[in-house]
């Protein structure tokens, strides 16, 4: 166990929501905006409270949620697919949503974990700051080794509003990132039928 703290856990121990809230009504001021007119007096409150819940995955190990194994799988030791698991995140660069779709693929060796769980790490990594690319690599590094797997692939197909509200303004780029561990890496076969499943 780590007794001296960093400088981070610190800083974010000694900030409290109404710091925060304060920091908001700056930002407001900031704009042009009078945070002090009836239908602004809550928000700085509000934005407390909806970060909180968009970066609530700082405060959940991924780790504990594959915890819970179970190894009465009568042999199956093909790849299990989910698909379509909807990510919600932002951005690290702009703090802007990245909105779209993740399909998680593993290939147990003796043991299965529930499948609401790989949604769960899903959102874990999701409410975090973010690149797509590392949160792609977060989930799929994190599932093989929690469940020790033969093998895992991790797509994530989303938009980036920082992309479609801001600078070039292309509200149809969609960005499609893959990672591919063990038996989807080595073996083109797998990672040809995992593609398959996906398409449809
Ligand atoms: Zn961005």
């Amino acid at each position: 166990m780590k007794l001296v703290k960093d400088e981070n856990e610190l800083k974010k121990e000694s900030i409290s929501d109404k710091e925060a809230e304060e920091a908001f009504v700056k930002i407001l001021t900031w704009m042009g905006e009078d945070p002090g007119r009836e239908g602004l007096l809550e928000t700085p409150k509000r934005v407390v409270k909806a970060f909180k819940e968009y970066f609530k995955g700082y405060k959940e190990d991924p780790k504990e949620i594959l915890n819970k194994t179970f190894g009465d799988v009568d042999g199956y030791d093909d790849m299990v697919v989910q698909k379509n698991i909807s990510v919600q995140s932002h951005c690290e660069h702009h703090m802007a949503p990245i909105i779209g779709i993740a399909h998680v693929a593993y290939i147990p060796k003796e043991r299965v974990v529930g499948l609401s769980k790989l949604a769960r790490v899903v959102e874990v990594f999701s409410k975090r700051l973010q690149t797509q690319e590392r949160l792609t690599m977060q989930i799929a590094t994190t599932l093989m080794e929690s469940l020790d797997a033969k093998g895992v692939a991790v797509t994530i197909d989303s938009t980036h509003q920082c992309m479609t509200m801001r600078g070039i303004k292309k509200e149809q780029a969609t960005t499609v990132t893959n990672y591919y561990l063990g038996q989807f890496k080595e073996d083109l076969s797998y990672q040809n039928r995992y593609l398959r499943f996906i398409a449809k």
